[in-house]
C-alpha cells in the first residue's frame, strides 16, 4: 500500500535522511524504531507531506504522492497522530475530534457517527467530551490524538511516539488499542523509541540510526537479534543519555540487553600531559568563578586573601589560594560550601563521624552523574565487565560508600548484590549461591571474610576473582593473606572521601604498584602537613584536592589529611592518568611517641617483612605517671600455624626491626593467630591512653 523509495531529507544544509526505503502492506503493523534524533519523525513528516523530501519518492497504492499536502494525504486515507499529541488545549475533546475530519468536509451526521465510534473505542474520551483538552492527562491526550487521527477513517494510521512520556501502565492501554486497530484491518506505521514495545506489537520493523536504515525484518526475529540490540542500545543509551534515563524509568527505551562493554569507555580522551593541564586550568578557573559567585563561604575566604577569580591565569596560581579544612565544613553545618541554589540540590550525604557535627555534602544531578561515571571508570580499570557480579559489602545509607559502588556497578552494567557490611553468614551464602565474582568491602571486612572462607574450606566453592577494598590502610601481608584465602583473588585498593564526591576518586591499576587518580575531575597537590608548603613529586606529604567541575559543594585546596606521594612518570600499565602511592596513613592519626612521628603504615610494613608474624596487631600507648615517660606495647599475632615456641626468636627479630626502622623501643607480646578482634569496618589498632595533663581538669 505504502512505499518509500530512496527518501532523503535536509534541514537547511544538514542531511537528516539518507536514501530510506520502507514498505507498509495493507493491514500490516510496521514499527520504525530508533533513538531520539535518528530521523524517525522526519521520515513521517516526509510521508504525510509536512516536509518535502529532497530526493526519492512516496508511493501510495503505486501512485506518486511525493510532496502532496497533509490534507490531500488525509483524503487518501493516511492520518497522523503526531509526537507530543499536539492537541488543542483550549478546545474541548469533541472540538478536537471534529478537527480530525475537517479535510474531509463530512456532513454533520457522518461526523457525529465517527465521533461516537471514537468514544466507543476510547471510553475515557466519551466521559470527558466537553472537557478542555489541555486539562487531560498525558495518556488521555494521547488517546485524543489517536482518536482525532481515526476521525479520517484512515487505511494507514501513522503513530509518532505514542508511548512517549507515559507511565508503563498507560502505555499498556495505548498499545492494547493499537492492537485492536490492527485487528480491525487498519495498517499502522508506529514510530517508537521504546524498541521492545514496538517490536513486540508489530509484524515487521525497521531500525533507523543517524538517518539510515540499519536493520529490517520480522519483528519477532529482530527482537532476538543481537546486532539490532547492540545497534539500538548503542544509539539510545550511550550517545543519548537522556533517552536512557527515561528508559531507566520505564518511560521510553526498555533496555533489551546490558550495554556492550566494548562501546563503553569511561577513560578520559586526553593523551598528553599538556592536554590534561589545559583541562585542569579551565576547570580551576571555572571552579573559582563558580565558588566566588555561588558560595558566601568561599567569597569571604577569597576576599580575605585578596584573590579575585580572574587572577587565576595558570595552574601555579593554585598555590596562592587559601586552604579549606574539615573544620570549615563543620562550621558551615548543615550545608557547608554550598554554591548552588537549594532547588538544584538533589541529594545530601554525610560523613559517619562520631565526634562533633558530621560533615554534610550536597550534590547536583551533574555531580552525581560525574561520580557515577568515574566510579564506572574504577570498575573499568579493575577489568570489571557487565558479566561480573559485584557483591557490595560496604555501608549503605547517608554515607557515600554503598551508593557509589552501586551507581558505578549499574553504570557499567554488572549485576549488583547490594548487601552492606557485616552479616558474614549471608555474605558467604551469597558468594556461593550467586557466584559473585567481585567483592567490595573495607580491608578489615575482606580479611574477616577471607579467614571465614578459609575456616569453612570454601575457597573452591566461590567465584570471587577481584576484591575492591578501600577506606583504610592495608599492609602487604594483609593483602597477601586476603588474596590467598579468597583462592587467589586480585586486590584493588580504591580511594575516595565524602568531601570529594565519595569513594572511587582513584583505584589501583592492574600493574598494582600505584593508584591512578582522576586528574580530570580534581587537582591533587602534596604539601608538608606542618608548613603547608608543596613538596616535590615523589616526596611524602598530605594530599590536598581542588575540584574542577563539582557544582554543589566545590573544594578549593581541601586538606584531606591523607598521607601519600605523587608518582612521577608514566605507568607501566599504559594508562595516562596521573598516579599516587597507596595511602600511607593520615596526618592526624600519626603516632607521636618520644618525639618521633610514626605512621601506622610503617608498622604494617615492618611486621609484613618478618616471616612468621601475622598481619594483625595492636599498639598500646601509656604514660608512666611518675616518670612521665611514654611506653609502647605491641601485641602481635603469630602467623597461622606458627608455633609458640618460636616466640622468643620472633620477638627478637621484630623488636630489632622496629628499633632499626622506627628508632623507638617497644615491648612486644605475641599471641596466637586469630586471637585479636576482627571488625568488618575499620579495625582499631592504636590505643592511646596517655593522659595529657592539659586536657584533664
Ligand atoms: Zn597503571
Amino acid at each position: 500500500m505504502l512505499e518509500l523509495k530512496q527518501i532523503t531529507a535536509h534541514y537547511g544544509a544538514a542531511q537528516a535522511l539518507f536514501g530510506v526505503n520502507l514498505q507498509v502492506k495493507a493491514g500490516e503493523t510496521v514499527a520504525l524504531v530508533g533513538a531520539n534524533g535518528a530521523g524517525k519523525s522526519t521520515l513521517l513528516k516526509c510521508l504525510i507531506g509536512l516536509i518535502t523530501p529532497s530526493g526519492g519518492q512516496v508511493l501510495l497504492d503505486g501512485q506518486d504522492v511525493t510532496g502532496r499536502t497533509p490534507a490531500y494525504m488525509v483524503r487518501q486515507g493516511v492520518a497522523l497522530s503526531p509526537e507530543g499529541r499536539e492537541v488543542f488545549a483550549e478546545l474541548s475533546v469533541e472540538e478536537n475530534l471534529q478537527l480530525g475530519a475537517m479535510a474531509l468536509k463530512l456532513n454533520r451526521s457522518e461526523q457525529q457517527t465517527r465521533i461516537d465510534e471514537v468514544y466507543q473505542r476510547f471510553a475515557k474520551l466519551g466521559e470527558r467530551r466537553q472537557q478542555l483538552a489541555g486539562t487531560l492527562s498525558g495518556g488521555e491526550q494521547q488517546m485524543l490524538a489517536m482518536g482525532r487521527a481515526l476521525m479520517a477513517k484512515p487505511r494507514l494510521l501513522l503513530l509518532d511516539e505514542p508511548s512517549l512520556g507515559l507511565a508503563p501502565r498507560i502505555t499498556d492501554e495505548i498499545f492494547a488499542i493499537i492492537h485492536q486497530l490492527a485487528r480491525s484491518g487498519t495498517a499502522i506505521l508506529v514510530v517508537e523509541q521504546n524498541a521492545a514495545r514496538a517490536l513486540s506489537s508489530s509484524d515487521r520493523a525497521y531500525l533507523l540510526a543517524n538517518g539510515q536504515l540499519v536493520q529490517q525484518g520480522a519483528s519477532n526475529e529482530l527482537l532476538n537479534d543481537p546486532a539490532l540490540r547492540a545497534a539500538f542500545l548503542g544509539a539510545a543509551s550511550h550517545n543519548s543519555p537522556e533517552a536512557s534515563r527515561l528508559g531507566a524509568a520505564g518511560l521510553t527505551n526498555i533496555r533489551l540487553e546490558k550495554p556492550d562493554m566494548r562501546q563503553q569507555n569511561f577513560m578520559p580522551n586526553f593523551t598528553t600531559e599538556q592536554q590534561l593541564k589545559d583541562h585542569q586550568l579551565a576547570g580551576l578557573q571555572w571552579t573559582l568563578h563558580h565558588a566566588y559567585e555561588g558560595s558566601s563561604f568561599y567569597r569571604e575566604q577569597l576576599d580575605a586573601a585578596q584573590i579575585r577569580p580572574e587572577m587565576i591565569k595558570s595552574l601555579d596560581d593554585l598555590r596562592r589560594l587559601p586552604f579549606t579544612d574539615a573544620d570549615d565544613l563543620r562550621a558551615g553545618y548543615p550545608f557547608p560550601l554550598r554554591a548552588v541554589p537549594f532547588e538544584q540540590i538533589v541529594r545530601v550525604h554525610a560523613s559517619s563521624g562520631t565526634t562533633g557535627k558530621r560533615k554534610v555534602l550536597c550534590y547536583t544531578q551533574k555531580d552525581l552523574d560525574d561520580w557515577t561515571d568515574f566510579f564506572a571508570r574504577c570498575y573499568q580499570m579493575a577489568g570489571v565487565t557487565p558479566l561480573d557480579r559485584i557483591q557490595i559489602a560496604v555501608g549503605y545509607g547517608v554515607w557515600t560508600a554503598g551508593m557509589g559502588f552501586q551507581l558505578g556497578c549499574e553504570k557499567i552494567g554488572a549485576m549488583a548484590v547490594p548487601i552492606g557490611p557485616g552479616n558474614i553468614d549471608m555474605q558467604i551464602q551469597f558468594l556461593i549461591d550467586f557466584q559473585s565474582t567481585v567483592f567490595c568491602s573495607t580491608a578489615s571486612m575482606a580479611l574477616l571474610m577471607a579467614e571465614e572462607i578459609h575456616r569453612r574450606s570454601l575457597a573452591d566453592k566461590i567465584a570471587v576473582n577481584k576484591i575492591i577494598y578501600g577506606s583504610e590502610r592495608s599492609s602487604v601481608s594483609m593483602r597477601r593473606k586476603i588474596s590467598e584465602l579468597f583462592g587467589g583473588a586480585e586486590l584493588f585498593d580504591i580511594t575516595g572521601l565524602t568531601e570529594l564526591y565519595g569513594p572511587g576518586t582513584g583505584i589501583e591499576c592492574p600493574d598494582h604498584d600505584c593508584i591512578h587518580y582522576w586528574g580530570d575531575y580534581y587537582i591533587m597537590e602534596i604539601v608538608d602537613p606542618e608548613t603547608l608548603q608543596p613538596v616535590a613529586d615523589g616526596e611524602w606529604g598530605e594530599m590536598v584536592v581542588t575540584t574542577l567541575c563539582k557544582e554543589a559543594a566545590p573544594l578549593i585546596r581541601y586538606r584531606t589529611h591523607d598521607i601519600t606521594r605523587i608518582i612521577p612518570g608514566a605507568c607501566s600499565c599504559g594508562n595516562p592518568l596521573p598516579r599516587h602511592s597507596r595511602i600511607k596513613g593520615r596526618s592526624d592519626d600519626t603516632i607521636k611517641f618520644r618525639g618521633v612521628n610514626i605512621y601506622p603504615s610503617s608498622v604494617d610494613t615492618i611486621l609484613s617483612e618478618v616471616p612468621g608474624l601475622g598481619s594483625e596487631y595492636q599498639i598500646h600507648l601509656t604514660r608512666d605517671a611518675v616518670s612521665g615517660r611514654d611506653h609502647m606495647r605491641m601485641v602481635i599475632e603469630r602467623g597461622e600455624g606458627i608455633d609458640d615456641n618460636r616466640n622468643a626468636e620472633l620477638i627478637h627479630e621484630a623488636g630489632h626491626q622496629i628499633k632499626k626502622q622506627l628508632l623507638v623501643s617497644a615491648e612486644l607480646e605475641l599471641v596466637a593467630y586469630g586471637s585479636l578482634p576482627r571488625s568488618e569496618r575499620k579495625s582499631q589498632r592504636v590505643f592511646d591512653s596517655r593522659i595529657e595533663d592539659d586536657i584533664v581538669e
